[in-house]
């Protein structure tokens, strides 16, 4: 079959210490640190075969992520951008959705037809954090697209457990395609879900929520927070397309962050009062957590989703004085996450397929990536 496959060369450099454990398994915890010299090409590849708790996909849509854009994009000496855990070669591709074409002997929730979208984290089950309940957390963790074959591909083998059907969306739309293209967009979808909801508890109907970053995951968190009964939601996104999306999708406000200052314009909307809840899912939080910082009203909430691996300067006195908190949140499952979100889709208060801007063919991945580097768009999706 054919798939978009990521190569690059272990070659850490200098000033890492690679681990024992990342020796033994040929992973890297911070892949930008590790590959070098990262090549994208989409060719010719074995056909997977599922095992017996297994089901076989065949993938009809699969979204471009920020991550695909850091496996192409590199610095001057040639590294990868993207921080996280990688193992290469492998298909990339994780946003997707598919329809089961066969199962595995031990597979009894699905059947051939199905469709069904996925988790991206292949948590074990079985280490200490995912018997406690917090597969985000699993020491054994897989990733589709990261370290095992993923979903820029005509197929894709995976664990049965981590599917999810998708007939409800479908019975709304009454359009297959546009429930799987509406499957594709589940897991960014779920990524805020869970910073939003499980993780930072949420907020009460009618309060002021302020978003950071119109990319797919605050455009998901901006209609997340409108469909959960928000007072007002006010968001900041220097793109001009994005900021288009933004209001589609629900923001009351949108402004260029490089046009006002983000904590004043909260302070003004809320008549002084400050913003209850506010999402970072711009990835910069030397910039926005201390806009946020000065924004946040009384028992104000801020949750981290986007990924930067810098030290950011907080003043503890203003969560001390205010009585607020800040949560940390990463990954999509456990609590429910995936079929809330589905069940969201389903009942038409979420249409996240207004994301969606540009679709390309398998054999054009490798384009629909590059645009996607533009961040102009809100989200390509591959269709194979
Ligand atoms: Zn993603
Ligand atoms: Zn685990």
């Amino acid at each position: 079959m054919k798939a978009l496959v990521l190569d690059a060369q272990w070659d850490p450099r200098p000033d890492y210490a690679v681990s024992e454990w990342e020796k033994q398994t040929g992973k890297a915890i911070t892949g930008s640190s590790v590959w070098r010299h990262p090549k994208l090409q989409v060719q010719t590849v074995p056909d997977p075969k599922p095992g017996p708790d297994d089901v076989l996909l065949k993938i009809k849509a699969c979204g471009v992520c920020g991550s695909d854009i850091h496996f192409y994009e590199h610095d001057k000496d040639d590294y990868i951008l993207y921080p996280g855990l990688t193992k290469f070669p492998t298909t990339t591709g994780h946003e997707f959705s598919g329809e089961v074409v066969e199962v595995g002997a031990n597979v009894r929730d699905l059947k051939v037809g199905d469709m069904v979208t996925a988790e991206e984290m292949i948590w074990c089950g079985y280490c200490t954090p995912c018997r406690n309940g917090y597969p985000n957390h699993c020491v054994n963790l897989e990733e589709i697209g990261f370290t095992i074959p993923g979903a820029f591909a005509e197929y894709l083998a995976i664990g049965a457990k981590y599917c999810w059907k998708l007939d409800a969306i479908a019975d709304r739309y009454g359009s297959v395609e546009k429930a799987f293209e509406a499957g594709s967009v589940v897991e960014p979808t779920s990524v805020a879900y869970n910073g939003m909801f499980p993780r930072a508890g949420g907020f009460a109907p009618g309060a002021f929520v302020a978003v950071f970053g119109a990319g797919p995951i605050g455009l998901a968190a901006i209609a997340l927070a409108r469909a959960s009964g928000a007072g007002i939601v006010a968001a900041f996104e220097v793109s001009p397309n994005r900021q288009a999306i933004a209001k589609t999708l629900g923001a009351d406000f949108v402004y260029d962050p490089r046009k006002v200052s983000p904590s004043q314009v909260l302070m003004e909307l809320s008549k002084g009062e400050g913003f209850d809840f506010m999402v970072e899912a711009a990835g910069a939080p030397n910039k926005t957590i201390p806009e946020m910082e000065k924004a946040m009203a009384i028992n104000g909430k801020i949750v981290q989703i986007g990924r930067a691996a810098e030290r950011v300067p907080m003043y503890l006195e203003t969560l001390q004085v205010r009585r607020g908190q800040v949560f940390g949140a990463q990954g999509h499952s456990g609590d429910a996450v995936f079929p809330s979100v589905i069940r969201m889709m389903a009942s038409g208060r979420l249409d996240m397929t207004q994301m969606i801007t540009a679709r390309y063919d398998l054999a054009k991945t490798v384009d629909a990536i590059a645009a996607s580097g533009e961040r102009f768009h809100g989200k390509i999706t591959v269709k194979p």
